[in-house]
Parts: structure tokens; C-alpha cells; sequence
């Protein structure tokens, strides 16, 4: 799928909104938000309540959490784009369904393709799981990756969700140390080279 720009994507959604499970009206779905030539783009799961009262992403909560250690880290919310793997709130909050996750793919995809983030963060294990498949959070949060994704290669930093951050004490500590490295690892990025041994510079550049 290929949009000229974010605009023609979010209007190609709201058109075509009865395709979209989870959806009955163009105002049920929350958009992604922010800087169109973002260097970060975060991901996260799905709207949840908050969120589809103000058709915003991580506006409750954990949003509020997540907005605060990202400005925290040292990245105005301008520098980033937020988006969730669905753009539809699922009923009381349950995990997205493979098949909701599959249907909002394509626009995700476009999204992607359109920012060219130098860095996408995921939150939680929906998000993640798009890029890598194979491990846990709780075993790869706040390690960098250089992955081979259509075609291109993209660096994925896999962190903890914020609601799991609110829920234990433990996993709130993970998440703002995970986030005081990402101006380190967006400087890493932007010097490495595509042939450098990926594995032996990221440990120089952060450890
Ligand atoms: N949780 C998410 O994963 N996304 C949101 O937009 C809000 C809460």
C-alpha cells in the first residue's frame, strides 16, 4: 500500500472504515500522531478508553507516563510519531486479535515506509513481536536491533508497555533507565555504518 503522505493515509482509512474490524463509525479509529520525518516512531498496542474519547494515542495513563520519560530522555514530542499495531479500541481493553492486528497491517506498513524513522521503538510485546517475533520483553527491553524489514533495515528498540510499568514497581525502574539511553542510541545510529559488525560497535557505543 502507498500513500503520498500521512493525510491521504488517514483519509484512506476513514473511508474505507467498514472494512475494519472493531470499527463502526470513521470516528472510532485513533490515528497516529505526530512529526511526519520523525527520527523516533513508537508503537504501541491500541487505544484504550482515554484515547478514543480524545482520538489521540497515549493520552491516559500510561500515556501520560510514556510523554513524561520520552520529554525526560531529552526528545521534545515533536521529534517523535506515536502509533499503536490497531487504531480501534478493543472491547474492555483485551489484547488486539491476530486477525484485527493482520487488518490494520497495510496502514502500519505505510506509515513506516512514509516516516522512515531512524528508530522505532516498540512498546510492549504486540508491538514487538512484529519486528521479532522469537524473544520476550522482559528478556531484549532496552537492547537495540538492526533487523531486515521489506527490504530495508530498520534499528527496533524493544521497551517494556507503560500500562506494565504502572502495574509493577520493578518494571517502572526498566522503563525510565531504558529511556535515559535513546539520544546514545540515536547518536549510534546515525554514525554507524551499513557494514559495521553491528554486535561489537552497539556494545562500545552503550555499554
Ligand atoms: N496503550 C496503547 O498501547 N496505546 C495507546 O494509544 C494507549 C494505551
Amino acid at each position: 500500500m502507498f500513500f503520498s503522505n500521512l493525510a491521504a493515509l488517514k483519509t484512506d482509512l476513514e473511508q474505507n472504515y467498514q472494512n475494519f474490524p472493531l470499527v463502526e463509525k470513521p470516528s472510532d479509529l485513533i490515528h497516529g500522531e505526530g512529526n511526519e520525518s520523525a527520527e523516533v516512531m513508537l508503537i504501541g498496542e491500541a487505544p484504550g478508553y482515554h484515547e478514543s474519547v480524545a482520538r489521540r494515542p497515549f493520552v491516559g495513563r500510561s500515556g501520560q507516563l510514556l510523554r513524561k520519560v520520552l520529554v525526560e530522555s531529552g526528545l521534545t514530542e515533536k521529534e517523535v510519531y506515536i502509533s499503536n499495531i490497531i487504531k480501534v479500541r478493543p472491547p474492555d481493553n483485551r489484547d488486539p486479535l491476530p486477525a484485527e492486528i493482520l487488518a490494520f497491517k497495510p496502514y502500519l506498513d505505510a506509515e513506516i515506509k512514509l516516516i522512515k524513522p531512524k528508530l522505532i521503538i516498540t512498546l510492549g510485546r504486540f508491538s514487538m513481536a512484529k519486528f521479532l517475533p522469537e524473544v520476550k520483553v522482559s528478556q531484549v527491553h532496552g537492547r537495540l536491533h538492526k533487523i531486515k524489514w521489506n527490504e530495508q533495515i530498520l534499528y527496533i528498540l524493544p521497551m517494556y508497555h507503560p500500562a506494565a510499568a504502572l502495574r509493577a514497581t520493578r518494571v517502572k525502574i526498566s522503563f525510565i533507565e531504558d529511556f535515559k539511553k535513546i539520544r546514545k542510541i540515536i547518536d549510534f545510529i546515525k554514525t554507524a555504518k551499513a557494514d559495521d559488525d553491528f554486535k561489537s560497535t552497539v556494545k562500545e557505543a552503550l555499554l
